[in-house]
């Protein structure tokens, strides 16, 4: 995506907790533990991705977005689509965004990688044609 800033990877806490995970120091269940929230967003608002899950390996990870940020007001919290995403960093300064990836199959789920996204001074410009109209 072409205004993404501030990324951050989650890779390297993934792959300790994956090691945790095979060496058995970490229950499955206790990684393995989607809401039913997380899944239904997974299945509605998810993108298919070509990594199998690293815990059951029986289907690929599906990665969900999901946005935080005071602009967004009641949209805040909630997953959303990669196309979604496009049109609301037209039109919204700055929020966050946290990518999870999921195992539909054994409910698998870890932070990919968050970023920002947004079109900075968009506000300003907005409320200088609303002032401009009144
Ligand atoms: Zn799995």
């Amino acid at each position: 995506m072409r205004t993404q800033r501030q990324v951050v990877d989650y890779a390297l806490q993934r792959r300790a907790l994956l090691a945790e995970v095979y060496a058995g120091r970490v229950g499955v269940t206790e990684v393995c533990d989607a809401s039913p929230y997380l899944l239904r967003a997974a299945k509605f608002h998810g993108e298919p991705t070509s990594v199998s899950c690293p815990v059951c390996r029986k289907e690929t990870l599906t990665k969900v977005s999901w946005v935080y940020g005071d602009e967004l007001k009641h949209a805040a919290g909630s997953a959303r689509a990669a196309d979604e995403l496009q049109k609301m960093a037209t039109m919204f300064e700055e929020f966050s965004v946290y990518v999870v990836e999921v195992c539909r199959t054994c409910s698998w789920n870890h932070l990919v990688q968050s970023y920002v996204l947004g079109t900075p001074g968009i506000r300003g410009r907005r409320q200088g044609r609303r002032t401009a109209v009144e």
